[in-house]
């Protein structure tokens, strides 16, 4: 399983997180270690309570000027850590996402490493209960874990300060680039682009390869027994999933171009192209673990009984993936968060302002004729692209139009959205169906 290794959190997300959330000096500090396995770390930010939530998180690190230092606390049940792989047993230490308290005023939500287990016997430091979160339904390499935190102390330059700092005297300052803390959570997102499409591969592999060597029945009363491939509806189960392992390999390697250039800029401090980068990767996200635990599932099924054995692959490349639409925001709320972005959009279109980017199509009614004439058009990829760019224009600009009519009948905005909120989901949706078959035909292209 390419995300099933322990570890795994140490090279995803704590040293990726050192490297973009700390400084300089920081990074001189902890990245050694970390690189050369001195210290092990996972990314603590989930709670019993909230996982989605973000603004709802319990946990604290609050200043004492006094000693120099942060005081974190779980203060209750529901604030425990819950969820990062690695905690369970193997961390030494972890970027642990905390509410900043200084004289008493919540600064918001920032990054701060903790060390958890003695580098001398690993047992758990004073003031931390750390442990496993027991079974899951799969991913059992992983230790995911478990984190209280009784007034545990760590050094002021603990606290991950590349975009937000907090000064000796504890004086809080944030650079123009603070919401570079949202582009190192986007990473991971789009590293889930890759892993959804990687399982898609090797589920496609082994299911396609198993029904070319299958045989079983026959067309013709007394032929001979038909190597399952060539049933039409056993091409019918296959084929899609064959072609949006494809598709996949162009959204995950077009993504990651444009996280790469959206970083760059926002780490020098322009966060123009942010919300772009947010929608899109979340969207994105939603769509191809979606689908991938669906196809990966019809992959199962086409081989049959012995589709069941784990010995297979089939089962647990989906137990693998079923994780995916839920970890790093869950998909209905990754959707939601696009349809967010493409209200604005659509209402930014009709003020007049020129649209950028992937939702650059809502600027204009395409007036659209369906171009099929004849059953080839149904081949040409770019009759396809323009398909789906009509459908998700159609969708996105219809979700805009019953929004904003409820409101203006004097629904509450919250209520609204709530009484809305299948159609924004689709939104989402069909926005990211639309963006992927872009890629895709770009790709092949
Ligand atoms: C295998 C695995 C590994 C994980 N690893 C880590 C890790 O390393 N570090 C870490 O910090 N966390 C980790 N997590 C936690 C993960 O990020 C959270 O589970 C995830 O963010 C979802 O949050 P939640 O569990 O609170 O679900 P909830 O938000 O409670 O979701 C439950 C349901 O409520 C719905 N819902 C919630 N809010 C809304 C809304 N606004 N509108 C409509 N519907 C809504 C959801 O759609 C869903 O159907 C892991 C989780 C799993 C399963």
């Amino acid at each position: 399983m390419c995300h099933d290794l322990a570890l795994s959190l140490h090279h995803s997300m704590f040293i990726p997180g050192i490297e973009r959330l700390a400084t300089d000096e920081q990074k001189a500090e902890w990245l050694p270690l970390a690189l050369n396995f001195k210290i092990i770390g996972t990314y603590a930010q989930t709670e019993l309570g909230h996982g989605t939530n973000l603004l709802a998180l319990e946990t604290t690190a609050t200043f004492d000027p006094t000693a120099d230092e942060f005081v974190m606390n779980t203060p209750k049940i529901t604030s425990m850590k819950w969820w990062p792989g690695g905690l369970g047993k193997s961390s030494t230490h972890a970027i642990v996402l905390a509410q900043l308290v200084l004289r008493g005023k919540n600064h918001g939500m920032h990054p701060f490493i903790v060390q958890l287990r003695s580098l001398e016997d690993h047992t758990p430091m004073p003031g931390i209960t750390v442990g496993d979160i027991g079974p899951k339904l799969a991913l059992q390499n992983i230790d995911n874990g478990f984190l209280m935190m009784n007034n545990v102390r760590i050094p002021r330059t603990n606290m991950l300060m590349r975009n937000a700092k907090v000064s000796r005297d504890g004086h809080f300052s944030s650079s123009g680039s603070s919401k570079a803390n949202y582009a190192t959570m986007i990473l991971i997102r789009v590293k889930i682009l890759s892993w959804a499409s990687s399982l898609l591969v090797q589920g496609a592999t082994t299911s396609i390869r198993y029904s070319a060597v299958r045989r079983q029945s026959q067309l013709k009363p007394g032929g001979e027994e038909m190597q399952i491939l060539s049933y039409q509806s056993q091409q019918y189960k296959l084929f899609p999933a064959l072609a949006a392992a494809f598709a996949y390999h162009f959204v995950t390697r077009t993504m990651t171009a444009v996280y790469e250039k959206a970083y760059e800029e926002i780490i020098g401090g322009n966060n123009r192209l942010l919300a772009e980068l947010h929608s899109q990767s979340s969207c994105l996200k939603a769509l191809l673990s979606e689908e991938t635990c669906v196809f990966l599932e019809t992959q199962r099924r086409s081989m049959g009984g012995h589709g069941y054995m784990l010995m297979a692959g089939g089962g647990a490349y989906l137990l693998g993936a079923m994780t995916l639409p839920t970890v790093e925001g869950e998909n209905t709320v990754l959707y939601q968060q696009t349809a967010r972005y493409l209200m604005k959009q659509v209402a930014n279109a009709l003020s007049g302002q020129q649209l950028q980017g992937s939702s650059s199509y809502l600027a204009a009614d395409p007036e659209y004729v369906c171009p099929i004439q004849e059953v080839n058009d149904c081949r040409n990829t770019r009759i396809l692209l323009d398909i789906y760019r009509n459908r998700a224009y159609g969708i996105v600009t219809g979700t805009a139009r019953k929004l904003h009519a409820d409101m203006t009948s004097g629904m509450e905005q919250h209520v609204a959205w709530n009484n809305n909120m299948i159609r924004l989901v689709r939104a989402g949706k069909v926005h990211s169906q639309y963006y992927a078959v872009e890629c895709f035909v770009e790709g092949v292209e």
